[in-house]
């Protein structure tokens, strides 16, 4: 079936905000490779958040009897699932600055078995979960869980859409390589989210999609992104 559409938005996440009363009057097709609303609301944010929160309660709740106060939770103990991180570098939040990162490291070894200069060298199957060896500074280690989260990063999807065929540019990283309006480098082809910007948060694809917003509605006469920059007093 071929059918011819003046917006067609590949992608249901943040993309999925573009289709305002102001394009009324626009035929626009919305492809989904799996469900309404990305990353962020099926799987991302907002659920990590509910878990995050949910634990967080329970933890309070535990530890209430520190400050001379009768909580108690019923499932709160289900909550203390032991948690293991495993890194390679010297602290946690390596690109942060040194006060964040060494405060923040500090506050996880409280809370979690934090392994910092450790290399994954063997992943195995042990007693039903899962044994990973460890090369560290101290000799090697061996970490055994029911599970194993394997956080080392997200790459952008454009291989799987395989843009390359529209003649869309990528960077080494695979991101589409958009100018600061979100156009590509192929006229009528625009890219917002993580598929394009190095970020990767929810606040950046927002925003960008309000200016793609702005900028398909106003050919001609485009907005541009602000640069990102600190400004300090002093
Ligand atoms: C665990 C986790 C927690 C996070 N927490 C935060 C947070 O607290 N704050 C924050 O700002 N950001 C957070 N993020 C990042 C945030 O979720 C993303 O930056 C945001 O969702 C990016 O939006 P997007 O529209 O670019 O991509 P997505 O929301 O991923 O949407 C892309 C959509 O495209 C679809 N798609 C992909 N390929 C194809 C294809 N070939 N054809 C058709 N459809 C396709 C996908 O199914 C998906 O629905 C988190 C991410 C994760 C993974």
């Amino acid at each position: 079936m071929t059918a011819t559409y003046d917006l067609v938005i590949v992608g249901a996440g943040s993309g999925n905000m573009l289709p305002g009363e102001e394009f009324s009057g626009w035929r626009i097709a919305v492809a989904e490779a799996e469900r309404f609303g990305g990353t962020c609301l099926n799987r991302g944010c907002i659920p990590s958040k509910m878990l995050v929160y949910t634990a967080d309660v329970a933890r309070i709740a535990q530890q209430a009897g520190r400050f001379g106060l009768d909580v108690t939770w019923a499932g709160a103990e289900s909550l203390g699932t032991r948690v293991t991180i495993v890194t390679r570098g010297t602290h946690l939040l390596s690109q942060h600055d040194t006060d964040i990162r060494d405060r923040f490291t500090q506050e996880y070894r409280q809370r979690f078995d934090v392994r910092l200069g450790a290399t994954p060298e063997r992943v195995s199957a042990a007693g039903g979960g899962v044994r990973l060896d460890l090369a560290t500074p101290a000799g090697p280690q061996q970490v055994e869980a029911e599970v194993l989260l394997v956080a080392t990063g997200r790459i952008p999807n454009s291989d799987r859409l395989d843009v390359a065929a529209t003649g869309v540019e990528t960077d080494s990283h695979g991101h589409v390589r958009t100018d600061d309006t979100y156009a590509t480098n192929v006229p009528g082809i625009w890219a917002l989210g993580d598929l394009a910007n190095h970020y990767q948060l929810k606040h950046m694809a927002n925003a960008e999609e309000r200016l793609v917003s702005y900028n398909l509605l106003h050919p001609g006469q485009p907005r541009h992104a602000a640069p990102a920059r600190a400004v300090t007093r002093g």
